[in-house]
């Protein structure tokens, strides 16, 4: 597989370590074709895109290591670099959480170009069916990691991540909740009662449409959307409001999407964050502690990427 690193994309070619050639132009040319068939097969408005790197800013991977630009891939495109954006890792590093849609002042959809793309790098055959289902198992391994780092920072502690750790975390599957679930123990506050009624948690059937749509969903003991409803209406506030499990939510509102009964899911999840800020079962401290180990637990998640696509480490 041909790779273009994102802090490399000068118009030099060169050669990495592995090897591997970077076959960006000496002085590309913009392709009109591809930009029209790129804007067709993702309606995602890209003409429209002034550059002003409002989706770069929100985008939770750039904030937390600046390696993945929304803008940069919309900007590409535009130019009908579809050869050299196939070839990007960054496609791959993105969590398809569409933020940055929501923020774009222009209603540019940079989220669709990019699983547009990857679905061209996969039917190119530059990325293997095998490789995306290896793909597939780290991320979903990756939310044990954040899941760890949560309870950390639940903990008032800083995570500090070797490699070792990482692997730790990421090979070993948590342990799904034991024990029955005592109702009524401590009757839940009227300000969750408010949460659930807000955002219409009671109309959950349970039907799991949430979880199958949340991009984040893959071990059910790790994070799933439904579950934390059920605990909602089960008025379970002590229990959920300590699990890491809420913090680990990206906001995408999918799930408020899936949902045929207008279940608001990804606000309820927002309302308990607050909550368990408000009612001090989390510390003040805990959103710097958590923002941080984003940082240092997503570097990771990328070199793992890197390593499956055959990159050399940046
Ligand atoms: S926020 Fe919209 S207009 Fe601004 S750079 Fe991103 S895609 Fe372009
Ligand atoms: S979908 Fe999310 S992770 Fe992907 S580029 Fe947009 S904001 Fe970044
Ligand atoms: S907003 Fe909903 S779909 Fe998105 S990560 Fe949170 S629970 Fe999952």
């Amino acid at each position: 597989m041909r790779i273009l690193h994102a802090d490399r994309d000068s118009q030099k070619p060169s050669r990495c370590k592995k090897g591997v050639h970077s076959t960006m132009n000496v002085y590309p040319i913009p392709d009109p074709g591809k930009r029209k068939r790129i804007e067709e097969e993702t309606q995602a408005g890209l003409s429209v895109c002034w550059t002003c790197s409002t989706c770069d800013s929100e985008c939770p991977v750039f904030r937390a290591t600046g390696r993945l630009r929304p803008q940069k891939i919309v900007r590409m495109a535009n130019l009908g670099f579809l050869n050299d954006l196939i070839s990007l890792p960054e496609i791959w590093y993105c969590l398809t959480c569409r933020r940055c849609n929501q923020v774009c002042p222009n209603l540019v959809k940079p989220a669709p170009l990019v699983r547009f793309l990857r679905y061209e790098a996969i039917r190119q055959n530059l990325f293997s069916w095998e490789k995306y289902s290896q793909y597939r198992n780290i991320f979903s391994r990756f939310q044990r990691v954040r899941w760890h780092a949560a309870e950390k920072c639940l903990h008032g502690e800083m995570p500090t991540l070797s490699p070792e750790l990482w692997h730790r975390w990421l090979d070993t599957p948590l342990e799904a909740l034991q024990g029955e679930i005592t109702l009524g123990k401590y009757p839940p506050s009227e300000e969750f009662k408010d949460a659930a009624k807000m955002s219409g948690t009671t109309a959950c059937l349970n039907c799991s449409e949430c979880s199958n749509f949340c991009p984040i969903v893959f071990e059910r003991s790790v994070f799933d959307p439904q579950w934390i409803f059920r605990m909602v209406n089960l008025g379970q506030e002590l229990e959920i409001l300590a699990s890491p499990s809420i913090w680990l939510c990206i906001g995408c509102e999918r799930c408020t999407e899936a949902c045929g009964e207008q279940v608001k899911g990804h606000l309820v999840i927002q309302r308990l964050q607050e909550l368990a800020l408000k009612e001090g079962i989390v510390d003040r401290g805990f959103p710097f502690r958590w923002k941080k180990a984003q940082e240092t637990i997503y570097p990771f998640f990328l070199e793992e990427i890197d390593t499956l696509l055959g990159a050399d480490p940046v």
